[in-house]
């Protein structure tokens, strides 16, 4: 009976057939009045989860959320599909606050979204204490936890909510599975035994690939070019000054790029963003600091020019392409700089060294999946608890295998000159006295009396970091002191040194970079029909509906929504509210305008 009365709203109101994943389960545990902790990837369908209970339930549906765009970007959402909703926040006159109250009391709306600082402020408690809450959604909830990768002071007094509501039950939602992140979120939370629910991580739809630095632009170029080229997509860089120089290069390219970091004006910023929902085939290149506010779902590719902190951010950041689950790409490039460099910002904080370590150990892991030789998503999933397959079939790793070599000979050289000078410099100096460099530091040292001095010089220096960064990984080499990186020696290289254990790196090669490109190419495979024409036309109607609701256009329909019109071709009512993601008010906004393009497309052909 619930179950049918549930499946009806999701079909009525979503538009949707069927629940994903955990949905209908989670849902069902939030009204059997239990706390309940759902973890599912980005793009699974989190929302939905309390969405739907609130609209089965009476009162209203409390939702804690992290950002004012976020909110917003919901509440516009929801009335799309007639669902009764506002917000509650800091950007709010006193007058708008005072409406929005007078709205839910009065029955107006069902779900009522708050940020972590506000929800617990005296006014608004005062406010809540008037009215019946149906259940309390805790989104993003690994933000209380000091264990994920964003922690938020404001989350951790959110536990307040369960002594003051001990009868509503509480969902926390987020999409950070580790373990022990997740034992902290209950417990930061007080949650009364909750249910909770896993579902898989694995998003098939992504294509993942991580390539070494050489030119970047080019790389980036090429990438593009070949898979992506009317797409949009995201490019991550780690500085500000690295954003803005590659915004310009890929607009002198011909690209439609814009620049988002938190050091450009909020105006600005705003303006980017918005640039960003709106429009087709855009590219933004952006800090993290973008990141939580995309909403977008038909985001094709995520480019990362510099190597994430963790494991847990280049998932989440990755998980953006793609929310339709149509094909889509994560593409990495990196270097040893790279880490370097994130060392280097690392220890230079204040921070904790419990902090620190764990930190060392998030970026480790992150530099494993770069050098691994195995399948990238066997490693993803695993890192996050899940057993797979050892072969995807749709990672870089698993289309083109790495060629492995023997470099037992170089081995031995690189291992005696760490060996030599002592254990106690980084690479590049570990390279300079190998390639016999006249660097005053080394002959200033002597190190050019040593028997290892040049013996690596008829090889470049970008094949001596590669080996050294593969060494790290396979624990040859081991990093003494992470400040300066200086390079040491660990147990395993013993018999390499001896010459009784040999060893296999894999081969670097251009050749491997360019195969993944070819084979990276996704280019309009996400449309399985044929309809080209048909696909522009219904997309320029929505962009006129877009442009004249003044919402983004996905938020009309999504790019999913639009393909499955072009291979259905619904004559009536009956046939466009089967499409996936048409639900009632939406047919009845806008069903007459696309049937009536898609019956005069059939008369034209
Ligand atoms: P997240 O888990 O990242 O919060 P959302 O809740 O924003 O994800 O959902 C991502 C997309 O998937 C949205 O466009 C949403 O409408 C869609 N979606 C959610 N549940 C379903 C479903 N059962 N069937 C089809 N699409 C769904
Ligand atoms: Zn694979």
């Amino acid at each position: 009976m619930r179950n049918d009365k549930l499946h009806l709203i999701l079909k009525e109101t979503f538009g949707y057939q069927t629940f994903r994943f955990d949905q209908l389960e989670i849902i069902n545990s939030i009204l059997d009045g239990k706390d309940t902790l759902a973890i599912m990837p980005t793009g699974g369908g989190k929302s939905l989860c309390y969405q739907i209970p609130a609209l089965y339930s009476e009162g209203v549906c409390l939702v804690i959320s992290p950002l004012i765009s976020l909110m917003q970007d919901q509440v516009m959402n929801l009335e799309e599909f007639g669902v009764a909703s506002c917000f509650l926040n800091s950007s709010q006159s006193y007058e708008e606050k005072k409406e929005v109250q007078r709205r839910v009391r009065n029955g107006e709306a069902k779900i009522l979204y708050v940020s972590p600082e506000g929800v617990l402020s005296p006014s608004i408690m005062n406010f809540l204490d008037q009215i019946t809450i149906s259940l309390i959604a805790i989104d993003e909830a690994h933000c209380v936890s000091q264990w994920g990768h964003e922690f938020r002071k404001d989350y951790t007094r959110l536990y307040e909510l369960k002594n003051w509501f001990p009868e509503v039950p509480l969902i926390a939602l987020t999409a950070t599975a580790d373990e022990k992140t997740r034992r902290d979120i209950s417990h930061q939370l007080s949650l009364k035994d909750p249910q909770t629910f896993v579902s898989s991580f694995d998003r098939p739809n992504i294509k993942y690939m991580i390539h070494e630095r050489g030119d970047e632009i080019k790389q980036l170029n090429e990438f593009i070019s070949a898979s992506h080229s009317d797409d949009t997509g995201i490019v991550y860089c780690l500085s500000r000054k690295k954003v803005e120089k590659v915004a310009k290069e890929l607009s002198n390219l011909g690209y439609h790029a814009i620049p988002y970091h938190a050091g450009l004006s909020p105006q600005t910023r705003e303006r980017n963003q918005e640039l960003f929902n709106r429009e087709e085939q855009i590219i933004v290149v952006a800090t993290i600091a973008f990141g939580m506010g995309i909403d977008r779902p038909d985001v094709r590719f995520v480019a990362h020019l510099d190597l994430p902190k963790s494991v847990e951010s280049y998932y989440q950041e990755t998980g953006r392409a793609g929310r339709d689950g149509k094909e889509s790409s994560a593409w990495m490039i990196y270097g040893l700089q790279d880490v370097v460099k994130i060392s280097q910002m690392l220890e230079t904080t204040e921070a904790h060294e419990n902090y620190k370590k764990v930190a060392r150990h998030k970026l480790d892991s992150m530099l494993s999946l770069c050098e691994t030789i195995q399948c990238r998503r066997h490693y993803l999933l695993n890192y996050f608890g899940e057993q797979t397959g050892q072969h995807c079939g749709s990672c870089d790793s698993c289309l083109e295998p790495a060629e492995t070599w023997d470099a037992s000979i170089d081995a031995q050289k690189l291992l005696s000159t760490i060996y030599r000078t002592g254990q106690n410099f980084g690479s590049n100096y570990i390279i300079d006295v190998l390639r016999g460099s006249k660097n005053t530091k080394v002959i200033e040292r002597r190190h050019d009396r040593l028997s290892v001095y040049g013996i690596g010089k008829d090889l470049p220096k970008n094949h001596w970091n590669h080996m050294i960064r593969q060494m790290i990984h396979l624990g040859y080499i081991g990093i003494k002191n992470w400040e300066y990186r200086n390079l040491c020696l660990l147990e395993k290289s013993r018999g390499v040194l001896a010459g009784t254990s040999p060893i296999y790196l894999r081969r670097q090669s251009d050749k491997r970079a360019r195969l993944g490109l070819q084979k990276a190419s996704t280019k309009n495979k996400h449309m399985d029909h044929e309809r080209h024409e048909l696909f522009e036309e219904l997309r320029s109607l929505r962009g006129e509906i877009a442009e004249e609701k003044k919402v983004p256009p996905y938020i009309v329909f999504n790019d999913k929504t639009l393909h499955e019109m072009c291979v259905f071709l619904p004559r009536n009512a009956s046939d466009f509210l089967m499409i996936n993601g048409v639900g009632q008010k939406k047919y009845e906004q806008y069903g007459a305008l696309f049937l009536r393009k898609i019956a005069d497309h059939q008369i034209h052909v």
